[in-house]
């Protein structure tokens, strides 16, 4: 058998690859950037959305610690960071829930989510009859038996031997 020098084929590969966009997630996967890059920009004027998405892709967007409170209600029912309205009011008041100016909604606010959760929680479990404590152990003891055998096989014969040699 020959090493057959020379005969290598390339398989290694290409040497530079560096064509790469800006990405904010290159080096921060956690859950956190994932939410804030997946956030949606609702309520906003088209500018408002634009300056939040921009801070978003050049890690400028800090997410709220706690709500803030909002100019219209007062309240601290702010959740979204740069916003000074909160979402009930910028609904109903049809106001960029950013700058507070009367501009076209880019993104409605979907009151339905800002409703309390209430799922009803009917996760009745009815399928109890799982099967349990059946061990698959058949396939060991068959092969503890065959070595018995051979050993009995083994015993017999020297016993035979031992006989017909007396
Ligand atoms: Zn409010
Ligand atoms: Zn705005």
């Amino acid at each position: 058998m020959s090493s057959q020098r020379g005969n290598v084929s390339r398989t290694r590969a290409q040497r530079h690859q560096n064509a790469q966009v800006f990405r904010n997630d290159k080096y921060d996967t956690s859950a956190q950037r994932k939410k804030i890059n997946t956030k949606l920009h609702e309520g906003l004027c088209q500018h408002c959305k634009e300056v939040l998405e921009w801070r978003v892709k050049f890690n400028k967007y800090k997410p709220l610690t706690q709500p803030k409170k909002c100019v219209k209600c007062l309240q601290k029912t702010v959740k979204d960071s740069y916003h000074i309205i909160c979402k009930p009011c910028a609904c109903e008041l049809a106001l960029c829930a950013k700058c507070g100016k009367r501009e076209e909604i880019v993104i409605p606010i979907q009151t339905s989510l800002e409703k309390t959760e209430n799922e009803p929680s009917k996760n009745e479990q009815t399928g109890n009859n799982r099967r349990s404590g059946f061990e698959d152990d058949n396939e060991q003891n068959l092969s503890d038996m065959e070595d018995e055998n051979e050993d009995l096989d083994l015993l017999v014969k020297q016993h035979k031997t031992e006989r017909t040699g007396i």
